[in-house]
């Protein structure tokens, strides 16, 4: 009975439905209000869609079951090891940096703070795909061959510590006020899980002039296509500002069909591959790598980067695509 009790409690945690079903017992609706009561009805939307999306892919006898399936044994590793090291970096993080920050900005500055943690996040985000190191703790949530809502729950466990680590930093540094942190976490991460419906929901997500302000879910299909003109571009979140700002704006073509996945020969329904592939790739260019030089700069230079002086970066890829048809 432990068991089913167990799993009883894992499912009312994955959709998030605990503190919405304790306030809807109690009748008393005034703490919809307040952060928590709004936080209880957000946090069961994402899961409740992918459970949606799933029994949508199934009417249309198109599941991506490949993609669901690792997906959820990639959940229930990381639900037993990432979460924790993440909240516990934010809070020391925190507590070191604060005194360091020249102001400290007050909770009416929304869109200043909202900016700030945009650029935290594209730093983070920007550096996942151009250290060839960060690469491998960021390439797992990149190796779906289909683009549905369970991709949210593809990462590696340490890469929600390595993205907090520098969000935080960028953030508190910028003296945004740590209960506004947790805020915009909250509201960032809910519309980051929301950038990944599918096709099998939306069919064309590009929300016409919206996606002109806002970072939509077309825009981050262009983010996880391989295609040459896609490749690394779209690294925002909610909105696109940084994109503009620092040159890597790409939107969805629709004559350029996306092929969602990653450029190296993988199979995406091994967990072990989706997980470690890219750290086995890079240990393996380290050791054949002459000299002691090489071996460094093959951990910090950009996936592609070659000793040889053949380098297939994503910036190589693209150029010489975008060469080609402007030719
Ligand atoms: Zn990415
Ligand atoms: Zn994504």
């Amino acid at each position: 009975m432990d068991i089913l009790k167990t799993l009883y409690d894992e499912i009312i945690g994955f959709l998030g439905i605990g503190n919405a079903w304790d306030i809807l017992q109690t009748g008393d609706y005034s703490v919809l209000a307040t952060y928590e009561g709004i936080t209880a009805f957000i946090l069961p939307l994402i899961p409740l869609l992918v459970l949606l999306e799933f029994i949508l892919g199934l009417v249309y006898k198109k599941p991506d079951t490949k993609v669901y399936k690792v997906n959820f044994l990639i959940y229930v590793f990381n639900r037993f090891v990432g979460r924790f090291i993440a909240i516990a970096m934010v809070v020391l993080l925190i507590g070191w940096l604060q005194p360091y920050a020249p102001f400290q900005t007050s909770a009416t500055w929304y869109w200043f703070i909202y900016i700030v943690w945009e650029f935290g996040h594209f730093l983070y985000h920007y550096w996942g795909h151009k250290v060839r190191l960060f690469w491998c703790l960021h390439s797992t949530h990149h190796a779906p061959e289909n683009m549905n809502l369970s991709v949210t729950y593809a990462h590696f466990f340490l890469e929600a510590p390595y993205a907090d680590i520098i969000r935080t930093t960028v953030c508190i540094l910028a003296g945004v006020e740590p209960a506004m942190l947790f805020a915009i976490m909250f509201i960032d991460g809910t519309y980051g899980a929301f950038i990944h419906v599918g096709e099998n929901m939306i069919k064309d997500a590009r929300f016409g002039a919206v996606g002109k302000f806002i970072l939509t879910p077309s825009h981050h299909r262009v983010h996880h296509a391989k295609n040459p003109l896609y490749i690394d571009t779209n690294f925002c979140n909610l909105l696109n500002i940084w994109d503009h700002v620092f040159g890597t704006y790409q939107e969805e073509n629709r004559e350029e069909k996306i092929q969602y996945g990653i450029t190296r020969k993988m199979d995406s329904g091994n967990f072990m591959d989706v997980y470690f592939g890219e750290f086995v790739a890079l240990a393996k260019d380290v050791w054949n790598a002459p000299g002691l030089k090489n071996k460094i700069l093959y951990i910090f230079m950009p996936p592609g980067w070659s000793h040889t002086g053949e380098h297939q970066t994503a910036k190589v890829v693209r150029d010489e695509y975008l060469k080609k048809q402007t030719a």
